[in-house]
């Protein structure tokens, strides 16, 4: 049996609307995609020749606004992706209280073998065409980067709006995950794979849940496969590695490794850029096909590339016992059934992978207000912190060691600000997951992620009352 991919978003959806009060046709208002613009425009290639190319953006929810979400650059990119891609975007929003409806758009191109001059041809086609439709703006939708973009395609969706948009004041704001001589915000480039590690290890951090899968607290020592070593995959390994987690499993769009003692995810990447491939690192098993390491014993698996990565036909084969969705959408919903049958653990991607949004909706509060995060504060913070020493040396008598003065002395910067506050946002957005997971004693943490969205999103159609 096969269903859509917006399917397997409705599904966990109804999965949750058992739990909740809301009215019926509210819910149905929720679960609808709203509106989906669909195009198809000319771009010259570097050869003269012209080619029509495909591209969407759907905006799933409109009860906040703007709406929110990535454009994916990939050949098989359909309405149905998109739509589905928009959808957890909405619910990720308010699992993780941003302002935003969600969104998603797609083009058909493959990113990896066309050239930088067609990408930006494409780019600026696309951009143009969503000005048209007022697909895009400040206040009405706001796109990021998502698979086969970043900060460069940010930057000329940015410098296309400037030249062609409407607002002329808040046009910075009208996309998300711009280099930081963009006006983007520092911390944007690692804030879902870092998110993805805060949700682990906020998960991990609860002895009661963590000791039916028979593993310990903490993420120190624990064996992690990470399934697509992408701009997502890549910072999870790395924050946690940093938080010293031993990473003994990774893969690449064309291979994969495996190592029991555990893997310098950097040198590996570095090893790959040399030769053009995973094969010959010393003491590693390698895997040309990279689905291999799904299957592969750890403690906790990341899957950080694509969609239904996980499906019935390897569900039984995983060997682990906590999964953290870094991707959107990697389990299919049978895949779902399965892995809890066996007494899995599903950290779901509408609040493990919700850190880039979160940093996304930082970038556009910062474009918005045409400051950064430190410059109001930072010398005023260094001011108090130097008296404070000053005060502490008064009063002992003598200087503090220099290593001790200059923590105690350093301001925080804008980093230090998106940092703390990510991890504020999901150590909240935590407790609200996993509240009711407990206290209604609902089968798992998706369905109460979906329950806890659905009923705040509900509340902005409650006109006459709060859900629950
Ligand atoms: N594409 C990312 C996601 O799926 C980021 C979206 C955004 O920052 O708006 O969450």
């Amino acid at each position: 049996m096969s269903s859509s991919f917006f399917d397997d978003v409705n599904h966990y959806f109804d999965a949750a609307r058992r739990y909740t009060d809301v009215p019926q046709g509210i819910l149905e208002q929720i679960r609808a995609c709203n509106a989906v613009y669909r195009m198809r425009f000319p771009v010259r290639q570097d050869d003269g020749s012209v080619v029509v190319v495909r591209g969407y953006r759907a905006e799933h929810s409109h009860h906040r606004l703007p709406t929110k979400g990535g454009i994916r650059y990939a050949l098989d990119v359909s309405q149905n992706e998109v739509m589905a891609l928009a959808a957890l975007m909405t619910y990720k929003c308010a699992v993780v209280d941003v302002p935003f409806g969600g969104a998603k758009g797609g083009v058909c191109v493959d990113p990896r073998t066309e050239s930088p001059s067609f990408l930006e041809r494409v780019t600026r086609r696309y951009t143009s065409e969503l000005i048209r439709k007022r697909f895009i703006g400040p206040d009405v939708d706001v796109p990021a980067p998502d698979v086969g973009t970043g900060e460069r395609e940010m930057g000329w969706i940015a410098d296309t709006y400037k030249a062609q948009g409407p607002d002329t004041l808040n046009w910075l704001a009208c996309v998300t995950g711009k280099a930081l001589a963009m006006h983007g915000v520092g911390g944007r480039r690692e804030a879902t794979g870092l998110g993805a590690v805060l949700a682990l290890d906020l998960f991990l951090s609860e002895r009661e849940d963590v000791k039916p899968l028979g593993l310990g607290t903490g993420i120190a020592g624990k064996r992690i496969i990470v399934s697509g070593l992408g701009k997502v995959g890549l910072h999870a390994a790395l924050a946690a590695i940093e938080r010293d987690a031993i990473v003994v499993g990774v893969s690449v769009s064309d291979g994969a490794l495996y190592d029991e003692g555990g893997l310098d995810v950097e040198s590996v990447l570095r090893h790959r850029t040399e030769t053009g491939s995973l094969r010959g690192i010393a003491g590693a098993q390698f895997f040309a096909d990279p689905d291999t390491i799904l299957e592969r014993p750890c403690d906790i698996l990341i899957p950080a590339a694509l969609e239904h990565q996980i499906t019935s036909e390897n569900a039984s084969r995983l060997k682990t016992k906590l999964i953290v969705e870094a991707a959107n959408g990697p389990i299919t919903p049978e895949a779902d059934s399965i892995l809890r049958n066996a007494g899995v653990t599903i950290v779901p991607d509408i609040y493990a992978n919700a850190g880039g949004v979160v940093v996304s909706y930082f970038e556009w509060i910062k474009n918005l207000s045409h400051i950064s995060f430190e410059r109001m504060t930072r010398r005023y913070q260094q001011i108090a912190n130097n008296r404070l020493l000053d005060v502490i040396t008064r009063l002992t008598g003598k200087p503090l060691p220099p290593e001790d003065a200059a923590v105690l002395s350093r301001a925080p910067n804008e980093i230090d600000f998106v940092r703390t506050a990510l991890e504020n946002t999901m150590a909240i957005s935590y407790e609200k997951v996993r509240e009711p997971w407990k206290r209604r004693s609902l089968p798992d943490l998706r369905t109460s992620a979906y329950l806890m969205s659905i009923e705040s999103i509900a509340n902005s159609y409650a006109l006459d009352g709060i859900f629950p």
